[in-house]
């Protein structure tokens, strides 16, 4: 699904349907929530993650699942549902608006008791609540505020007399929304070791630097940053995972024995639209275009004698290294994403205005 009509069709077909054993429907919950956010004043994201964050229960027959014990992990099908329209800051609380009940569960006894007898059976099928050390995972997350918020809105949103404004009221609210995430385009520069993306980023950001529709995000690394020319930040393998667990990265992967991340905040420049262009594997490409909705690619290389001569000039690399890091081919998805395929051996002015070409005359065309 990645149409927002569809969206807002599948909650007016569907939307009768009984909300689990509440005493309202699936839409009456959903416009009960948003309207709990919008008097709380929530931005807009959140009134939309508020109004579809049981999107996920209509996607899917669910119906009587938890009571057999079963869990179908609406959540996540929800997040996944909506990712395709918006950024974090709506999908990240959906998807963490049954960790927020295992995490209040743990930490908060009165808002256990309370739960109704439908969240009770639903939370044994959800894992019960969380551990302390799971509790202290889930409160670092960027998105755990928001999560508790809308949770604390999803008990309430079950007042079968409760009045509520109309979708058509919430539907400019997504649209708002909606619009930044659609229009932000994520540029993965890619290509082997030696074939000069840092030095192609690093030009294109001294010369981008005063325009504010681009950014060069810093990537976490788990290496010693001092002998590197790309600037990043460097962290420990055990910091890394931390990170991972707490949902510090929007995409991450493994190379060449170092645990690399593209932080969480990338993905909120690009729900602003703005364009990010971030040094990546050719390996994260296809998860890059499930997640985000505009993915281009700059695949930049060079002849095996140039790679071969920038790598043997780089320090501390063996030559099985060196051999290892020339030869290795991953093939990058390009039914998938635009690609623009740069070949990084003549003089860099020449390369550099290719590349900003890709960078800046496709934003052109988007904004047009
Ligand atoms: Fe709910």
């Amino acid at each position: 699904m990645t149409d927002l009509d569809e969206v807002f069709r599948l909650l007016s077909d569907k939307g009768g349907d009984r909300y689990g054993g509440e005493d309202v429907s699936q839409l009456q919950h959903a416009l009960q929530c948003a309207k709990l956010a919008e008097r709380a004043n929530a931005s807009d994201a959140l009134i939309v993650a508020a109004l579809l964050h049981d999107i996920g229960h209509l996607s899917i027959d669910d119906e009587g699942l938890a009571e057999r014990g079963e869990d179908a992990c609406h959540e996540l099908v929800g997040a996944a549902v909506l990712s395709r329209l918006f950024g974090p800051e709506v999908t990240e609380p959906v998807r963490l608006h049954v960790d927020a009940k295992r995490y209040l569960c743990a930490t908060n006894p009165r808002y256990r008791e309370r739960l109704s007898p439908s969240s009770v059976t639903s939370l044994r099928v959800q894992g019960g609540p969380f551990t302390s050390a799971e509790a202290e995972i889930f409160k670092e997350n960027t998105f755990s505020d928001a999560a508790i918020a809308l949770r604390s809105w999803d008990e309430s949103a079950k007042d079968p007399k409760a009045e509520t404004p109309g979708l058509g009221h919430y539907r400019a609210i997504a649209d708002r929304a909606s619009q930044g995430w659609r229009r932000g385009r994520l540029i993965l520069v890619v290509g082997p070791s030696g074939a000069g993306k840092d030095t192609l980023i690093a030009a294109a950001r001294d010369r981008l630097a005063d325009d504010p529709h681009y950014q060069f995000p810093q990537r976490v690394v788990t290496r010693d940053s001092s002998h590197v020319r790309e600037v990043h930040d460097s962290v420990t393998e055990e910091a890394f995972s931390r990170m991972t667990e707490t949902g510090a990265f929007c995409l991450a992967w493994q190379a060449h024995g170092l645990s690399y991340g593209v932080p969480i905040s990338v993905a909120a420049a690009l729900s602003q639209g703005l364009t990010v262009v971030v040094n990546t594997s050719r390996g994260v490409v296809d998860a890059a275009c499930d997640r985000f909705p505009n993915v281009e690619v700059i695949h930049v290389t060079a002849a095996p004698a140039t790679i071969a001569a920038r790598l043997h000039a780089r320090e501390g690399l063996a030559e099985g290294d060196r051999q290892g890091r020339v030869e290795r081919r991953v093939d990058i998805p390009r039914d998938r994403a635009r690609v623009t395929d740069i070949k990084n051996d003549g003089p860099l002015a020449q390369n550099l205005a290719a590349f900003l070409a890709a960078v800046t005359g496709a934003a052109v065309g988007e904004r047009s």
